[in-house]
């Protein structure tokens, strides 16, 4: 069985309960005697100490950890930072710090003071704090031997001053559960190395997706049935490899007298060499990465069934290998793709362009969508450009993109919209073809990706492109993020069906 590390767990407390304790605590400026008295009824006087000694924490995520002889032996006072400044990323941040701190004390439960949560002017920060533990919980650990491994389950058990309060934190933790185990369900399959993980093994994991939720129906289309539909940017692509490209689709009717349906595109190369146009050493290692945007997919699929949301989602995955041998595409090639325009191949490693290009012709013609939104770990050139802090909107249609940018303001998963400019459409203009996968020169590379997409795309239907290359995975940690699944669910619960 997979492991993908610790699990939260959130519960009632109880006199009896575990001998830590987690006070998470706005300390600037220091909060008032009656809050710090309700804790310490707790923690036998301890936290009134820290105050009294001038040691509590004051940077945010910040910790000050106490030795106790009481039936509490260990608290850890953990900073939100100054009052004025807590967002919902300060809570998730110093849950996270929690998270860990437990993960690496190797306790199978802790207590959870909560009511310096509850008291912030924030809407649902007990949620945002659970959504921080279980998302730092993750660890990709299948392969790995651990010698002394932490609990892959911890309880918490949520102590208050407030009976009621507390009930109504551990509903609204627990609530938050399907979303983050959605998180690191995609976050798992990401890291999942292309030796395991091919299209066809892939496409084995959305049919049993679709087992595990029958309200999930998975049909995946082979390369024969690729081939009668002329999608041969993605068929091109994967033409070199032993594991042929497919197309993965699921649907999700969670509002079936709507006709209102929303595709969600993600580029699922199990492994990208750069083909002929290959990738030096140091950049290829880490290409199992490439196939993130399409890991998103299969977390929003598997959220949106567990939270029963009441829209319609059609999740579309173009897989691929992007490998080299005879039978593999070339530099120079010439493809007639599903929309009959054609391409030139100047790089065999913007190969990404090509499968979701054919996707979306596919997704228009046979899903008729209200609105597109694909997501891509695309170009090195979003990571010039925005860094690893937020991930590109391209798109034509201005309220579509707004809304993604403000779902990405409140969920903490950045967008920051660039042009689609038919200007830039120049650069890639072909000479012996419609138009080319790359340009010649290093000009707007992330722009490049989305205007070449735009050209397979109708325009009467609402389209937005993601380009998540800076953000799918966390190169501190050396962990893929699941960019894009909190950020979907948000825009999808927000919209009507
Ligand atoms: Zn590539």
């Amino acid at each position: 069985m997979e492991s993908l590390g610790t699990t939260f767990e959130f519960g009632a407390g109880g006199r009896k309960g575990p001998e830590a304790i987690i006070v998470p605590l706005v300390t600037t400026p220091k909060p008032p005697l009656s809050t710090i008295s309700a804790v310490d009824e707790l923690c036998g006087g301890a936290v009134a100490e820290l105050f009294a000694a001038g040691a509590a924490p004051t940077d945010a995520g910040s910790v000050a950890h106490v030795v106790r002889s009481g039936p509490i032996k260990r608290i850890v006072v953990i900073s939100l930072g100054a009052a004025e400044k807590v967002d919902a990323k300060a809570v998730r941040s110093a849950a996270t710090t929690a998270a860990q701190w437990i993960v690496d004390q190797k306790l199978s439960a802790a207590r959870l003071w909560i009511d310096g949560l509850a008291s912030l002017e924030l809407d649902n920060a007990v949620g945002a704090w659970a959504l921080g533990m279980m998302l730092a919980g993750f660890r990709y650990e299948t392969y790995r031997k651990v010698d002394k491994p932490a609990p892959a389950k911890v309880r918490i058990s949520v102590e208050s001053a407030n009976t009621a309060q507390a009930t109504r934190a551990i509903n609204l933790m627990k609530a938050e559960a399907p979303l983050a185990e959605s998180v690191n369900y995609a976050r798992g399959l990401a890291h999942r190395p292309a030796n395991e993980l091919n299209p066809q093994t892939l496409a084995a994991e959305a049919r049993r997706l679709a087992k595990e939720d029958a309200k999930i129906k998975t049909t995946v289309l082979d390369a024969a049935q690729l081939k009668k539909l002329k999608m041969n940017g993605l068929l091109a692509v994967g033409q070199g490899a032993t594991h042929k490209a497919c197309l993965i689709r699921m649907e999700y009717r969670g509002a079936p007298k709507s006709k209102r349906v929303t595709a969600i595109i993600g580029k699922a190369i199990t492994f990208d060499t750069g083909g002929y146009s290959i990738k030096q050493t140091s950049g290829m290692w880490d290409m199992k990465f490439d196939k993130c945007g399409g890991m998103t997919v299969f977390g929003v699929m598997r959220a949106v069934a567990r939270l029963k949301l009441p829209v319609n989602v059609i999740g579309l995955v173009p897989s691929a290998e992007n490998m080299i041998s005879a039978e593999a595409y070339r530099p120079g090639d010439i493809i007639q793709m599903m929309n009959g325009k054609s391409v030139e191949i100047i790089s065999a490693d913007a190969e990404g362009r090509m499968i979701l290009a054919d996707t979306l012709t596919y997704a228009e013609q046979q899903c008729k969508p209200t609105e597109m939104i694909d997501l891509a770990t695309l170009t090195g050139g979003v990571r010039i450009a925005l860094g690893v802090y937020a991930a590109a909107v391209l798109g034509d249609n201005d309220d579509l993109c707004e809304e993604l940018v403000e779902c990405g303001r409140r969920t903490g998963e950045r967008l920051w919209r660039l042009p689609v400019w038919d200007d830039y459409f120049d650069l890639i203009k072909g000479n012996d073809s419609d138009m080319r996968n790359s340009s010649l020169v290093r000009d707007a590379h992330c722009v490049v990706g989305g205007i070449f997409l735009k050209q397979f795309v109708t325009g009467s239907t609402p389209w937005a492109h993601l380009d998540i290359a800076g953000v799918a995975t966390d190169d501190k940690k050396r962990q893929a993020t699941g960019f894009g699944v909190r950020l979907l669910v948000d825009y999808l619960r927000r919209r009507k069906a």
